[in-house]
């Protein structure tokens, strides 16, 4: 049986897979099982920062491999330890809880901006708006916080207390608050799932500073836009803000399942022993890898990526079949004349590899993807576009 048979044949048809059979890979260039050569231009969404089986990456999981893979988080590890350190430093954030996956960042989010409000104002602020056309995760509350009406069928009833405001308009969100009480707000800066939409500066100032003067907790959402993916290690640092937290997950692993949610001052001692806790969390080589990974995003890559992103824009904007370009730093959005979908298939045909997000073209190359690789995937992409 091929494997496409045997996958149809066994695994839950979550996934509408495209036609390959991926294989193995190197940096930015992946095979599949006949052996037809891809330029990676999709990361496994924004996960594989370094790109495939990078040699330092792989050596950092292999030493702890060897080491110790798993104990509970009823012992300490230095992985774990050494990671939430550098997290803060980097960040100015004060304490990390690790999780596994994106989903489970933002629910440690929502439960800690609830306790928080719970231990200062009692009972009855508890709601959070978030934005309209986000998308903050699969499971059952962070469904209910993306703010999709698709999302919300069929598989309720969902987490109670999620308000939708509009995406940039400030008025809307305070109005909310207001109304009912809210006690956080949790937004992505690029909205990701939703067409890569970068939100207006000054708007997410002024819901920055609000937060700040209502003693509303701010969550950003930076599971997709974290990690180096928009120029700076995390979003929020080139929208001058300072969020009480930030969740980030996809590429903080580099290809390993991690997810971290960060606290400000505000909200760093909120959790206590018992009140939240995951047995995979913190896992030594997870922890392991997002460490090589964290240490790796210096200004010089972060330069490297606006430099890549530059010529992006450049070579994109107003280029034939191109009817917007969007996003920040190596995430980036093409609304297109053609069909995405068509768009896709075409540029697989070609050996890029590329998603859709929502209308949109989704680019999110490895952060170090060589100019040359990325001019060829360029390239194609124009031709495929027109
Ligand atoms: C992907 C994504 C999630 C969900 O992450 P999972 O690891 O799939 O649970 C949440 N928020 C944003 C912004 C994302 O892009």
């Amino acid at each position: 049986m091929s494997i496409t048979v045997k996958d149809n044949n066994y695994i839950s048809s979550t996934y509408g897979r495209f036609k390959v059979e991926l294989d193995y890979g190197k940096g930015s260039l992946v095979y599949d099982t006949q052996g037809k050569e891809y330029i990676d231009m999709s990361t496994g969404i924004a996960v594989n920062t370094f790109g495939i089986a990078d040699d330092e990456w792989n050596d950092a999981i292999n030493l702890q491999l060897k080491k110790l893979a798993h104990t509970s988080n009823l012992y300490y590890t230095e992985p774990c330890a050494k990671l939430a350190e550098l997290l803060c430093q980097k960040t100015d954030m004060k304490k990390v809880f690790f999780s596994n996956s994106g989903a489970e960042a933002n629910e440690c989010a929502i439960k800690t901006a609830r306790r928080y409000s719970f231990k200062k104002y009692g009972e009855g602020r508890n709601y959070i708006v978030t934005l309209k056309n986000s998308f903050h995760g699969r499971t059952v509350t962070t469904l209910s916080a993306t703010g999709q009406d698709s999302f919300h069928t069929e598989f309720g009833p969902f987490t109670e207390g999620f308000v939708y405001a509009d995406a940039n308009d400030f008025d809307n969100v305070k109005e909310l608050v207001q109304k009912h009480n809210c006690c956080a707000i949790m937004m992505e800066l690029v909205q990701g799932e939703g067409g890569v939409m970068k939100l207006d500066e000054n708007f997410v100032q002024k819901v920055a500073d609000f937060c700040l003067e209502n003693d509303v907790i701010l969550i950003i959402d930076e599971v997709q836009t974290g990690n180096g993916r928009t120029g700076s290690l995390y979003a929020f640092q080139q929208f001058g803000i300072k969020p009480d937290i930030v969740s980030t997950a996809k590429g903080l692993g580099g290809g390993l399942p991690i997810g971290a949610t960060m606290f400000g001052e505000r909200v760093q001692n909120v959790l206590t022993p018992g009140s939240h806790g995951s047995t995979f969390g913190g896992n030594p080589v997870c922890c392991a890898a997002a460490y090589n990974i964290i240490s790796r995003i210096d200004e010089k890559l972060l330069s490297d990526v606006k430099r890549k992103s530059d010529y992006i824009f450049k070579e994109l904007c107003g280029a034939e079949g191109v009817k917007e370009v969007s996003g920040m730093g190596l995430m980036i959005g093409l609304e297109l004349d053609k069909d995405v979908k068509e768009v896709i298939e075409l540029c697989l045909e070609k050996g890029v590899l590329v998603i859709s997000a929502k209308s949109r073209l989704r680019l999110l190359p490895a952060l170090n993807i060589p100019d040359e690789l990325l001019h060829k995937a360029i390239k194609v992409i124009k031709e495929c576009v027109k």
